[in-house]
């Protein structure tokens, strides 16, 4: 069964009733079939113009789920979305960016998503929408690991909201691959900096992607450079025991030992290019 609907309220209604999966860019979709043919049913929601676009309200920016990448490097997006549209420019080439969607990245739950850590560090939130109703969870909550997620089979991820308070904030993503284009990250770290008229920081959110089963924020870190002065030589601040939580794995491209020292590397680096940007 394939089902096209042109409505979120039919799209729900069509996922609660088929029991069927979401197709949207299909990016992620038909690479994880393989060889295998499509069994279930399909609810190809490409059609659905309401989870398109971004837009703001009094305190949020929110974009629609199946706002592309090439959509938001494409948008008038204030400086705090500088790490966002950067982690846009990386996934996959231009070809991918301009079909694939952010709650595809989302939904997916790859451990090396680019879009999880910047949205992370923009400290979104998740919108699901079903038959019955819509609830709102934070991002750092609804990805529970490798390709796992909180998100219910009768649930369409409709948008993604983040605060207007990290609207000027000073941003950076950073990925690390084997190569420049086309590749999976090794690491990602992605900061946003709330810097105070002071120049010192207010609000610090810095994640890690590629480096556990799923993206983390670094909290302890994070806690640290509140009041610290926002200058040249902040990479320093950062110390191994700020990594402690990740648990990277060894595979064909890295081993845990090297990503690890990777993401101190790149957190140091990041912090670093946000305080050149704030000045
Ligand atoms: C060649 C290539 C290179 C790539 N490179 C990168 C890269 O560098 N970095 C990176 O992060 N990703 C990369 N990707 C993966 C992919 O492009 C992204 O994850 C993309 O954002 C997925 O979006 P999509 O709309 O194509 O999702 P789909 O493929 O349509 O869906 C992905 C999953 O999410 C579910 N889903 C989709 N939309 C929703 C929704 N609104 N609500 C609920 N569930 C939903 C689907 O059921 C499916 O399980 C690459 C893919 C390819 C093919």
């Amino acid at each position: 069964m394939y089902l096209r609907p042109t409505t979120l309220e039919e799209a729900v209604h069509a996922l609660a009733e088929s029991r069927g999966t979401i197709l949207s860019g299909g990016t992620d979709f038909f690479p994880a079939l393989g060889d295998r043919a499509v069994t279930a049913p399909v609810i190809d929601i490409s059609a659905v113009a309401e989870l398109k676009g971004i837009h703001s309200t009094g305190d949020t920016i929110t974009m629609g789920g199946r706002t592309t990448w090439h959509e938001i490097l494409d948008a008038p997006l204030p400086r705090g979305f500088d790490g966002l549209k950067a982690a846009a420019r990386e996934v996959g080439s231009v070809q991918i960016q301009h079909v694939a969607t952010i709650a595809g990245n989302l939904c997916n739950a790859s451990p090396a998503a680019d879009g999880i850590p910047a949205l992370m560090a923009l400290d979104a939130e998740v919108t699901l929408a079903s038959v019955s109703g819509m609830r709102r969870i934070p991002l750092a909550n609804f990805v529970l690991g490798n390709r796992r997620t909180k998100r219910r089979p009768d649930e369409i991820l409709s948008a993604v909201t983040v605060p207007r308070r990290l609207e000027n904030s000073a941003s950076a993503f950073l990925k690390l691959g084997s190569r420049r284009y086309l590749v999976i990250s090794i690491a990602m770290v992605a900061a946003n900096l709330v810097i105070d008229e002071r120049g010192k920081i207010a609000e610090a959110l810095l994640a890690v992607g590629a480096c556990s089963a799923s993206a983390l924020r670094l909290r302890e870190l994070e806690q640290s450079l509140r009041g610290v002065p926002a200058q040249p030589g902040i990479g320093r601040k950062v110390k191994q025991q700020h990594l402690a939580e990740l648990s990277p794995i060894d595979d064909i491209r890295a081993t845990a030992v090297y990503r690890k020292e990777a993401a101190q590397v790149l957190v140091e680096r990041a912090l670093e290019s946000c305080v050149e940007r704030a000045s």
